[in-house]
């Protein structure tokens, strides 16, 4: 699946959605950053709405569910509503959210910031591609640039339905995930900084190696991710060059990214600062000059507790193996915790795959997370938290 933000095939989908809409007279709305919201009416329309929803767009050669899973799920949960008459009180809204993956138009849940006003419109539309096309070109070439007005929009709860994208509920044969937060995250890039020089004349004890002496560092980190792990610290390298990048010159930079996660504030500040110590240290010892250049600071995060307790509720009801997890990886719900009472539902993914064609869920998971979805937003849309 390549369905890149903004593209003519985020378009199809996203027509083929509304198309579906309209014909179960559902009501469609599109605001200015190309978010997309479908609303079954409540029977009281002074109550607050209950979202639910997820994107649309994919990553190059990504999977199949990622997003959309839950976009389809909610869309079926609104037409089962009517296929049994249900009448709720609040009305139900379902959003897509313009641009999750953030792959074509850096930064990633660039709709739901927008939303939840953590981002400026302005700033979203002038984003550009790699052609050097802008967001609000492409909106309007696409004909999603929208004019209803959301900025008095203040949903009761929201909830998100997404595959986990990780191995933990596979592994432990459970079907749900109650979402309790997300992870927080820092990213880096690092340099190390020493001589470049002949391989060989220059002894190995005259040398300032930058390459080994990020070897080191990469060895070191390792060894703090499992000191971590147990406690759902994560450290990724992700991308290194080495300087000039020939096999006979011994390198004289070394540069590489770095990006932790933890879900505990003081546990990821003190990682961070170990980060620090570390690579000074080694640059010190290996006789290499150091910069660290913080790019990122996210903190951990929490989703609602009453969110959290109606999704707990329902999933122990309908009977299907579950277990409290926190999210790995960045969705659009965290910034929805912003605006609205948030929490998320994940249901396993095969291998744990994710971003990769071999992603994969069984009927059975989809369905255990479309009636965990269904019950907990049928909840807070009749009577709400009090219940
Ligand atoms: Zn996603």
């Amino acid at each position: 699946m390549t369905r890149l933000a903004l593209t003519d095939l985020d378009k199809q989908a996203c027509d083929l959605l509304i198309d579906k809409a309209k014909k179960a007279k559902f009501d469609v709305s599109i605001d200015q950053i190309g978010n997309i919201f479908i609303r079954r009416q409540g029977k009281n329309s002074n109550l607050n709405p209950v979202l639910m929803g997820s994107h649309a767009d994919s990553q190059p050669k990504g999977g199949r569910f990622d997003g959309v899973y839950g976009v389809l799920a909610g869309l079926e949960v609104m037409l089962s509503l009517n296929d049994n008459n249900v009448q709720t009180e609040r009305s139900i809204d379902l959003a897509i959210w313009t641009n999750e993956e953030g792959t074509r138009f850096a930064p990633a849940m660039m709709g739901s910031a927008v939303f939840a006003k953590k981002m400026k419109l302005e700033n979203a539309l002038s984003c550009q591609d790699n052609n050097g096309v802008t967001v609000k070109e492409e909106l309007e070439r696409i004909g999603y640039a929208g004019s209803d007005d959301f900025s008095q929009y203040n949903p009761y709860a929201s909830l998100e339905l997404h595959i986990e994208q990780g191995p933990i509920l596979e592994k432990h044969n459970n079907v749900i995930g109650i979402v309790t937060g997300s992870l927080g995250q820092k990213w880096y890039e690092i340099e190390f900084i020493g001589e470049a020089s002949h391989a060989g004349t220059t002894p190995m004890n005259m040398r300032r190696d930058a390459g080994f002496g990020m070897a080191r560092a990469m060895l070191k980190l390792h060894d703090l991710g499992m000191q971590e792990c147990d406690m759902g610290g994560r450290i990724t390298i992700g991308e290194v060059k080495l300087d000039p990048g020939s096999r006979n010159v011994i390198p004289g930079r070394a540069w590489f990214t770095l990006e932790i996660r933890h879900p505990n504030k003081q546990a990821l500040e003190k990682m961070d600062k170990k980060i620090y110590d570390l690579m000074h240290h080694i640059g010190k010892t290996n006789k290499l000059d150091v910069l660290i250049n913080k790019i990122l600071s996210i903190s951990p995060l929490n989703f609602d507790q009453k969110c959290i307790s109606v999704v707990r509720e329902v999933t122990r009801n309908l009977g299907y193996s579950h277990e409290d997890m926190i999210s790995g990886a960045g969705h659009d719900s965290c910034y929805l915790n912003y605006v609205a009472p948030a929490s998320m539902i994940f249901i396993p993914c095969v291998n744990g795959l994710s971003h990769n064609e071999l992603e994969d869920i069984t009927f059975e998971w989809s369905e255990a997370g479309a009636q965990v979805l269904a019950h907990s937003i049928v909840k807070l849309a009749s009577h709400g938290f009090e219940i």
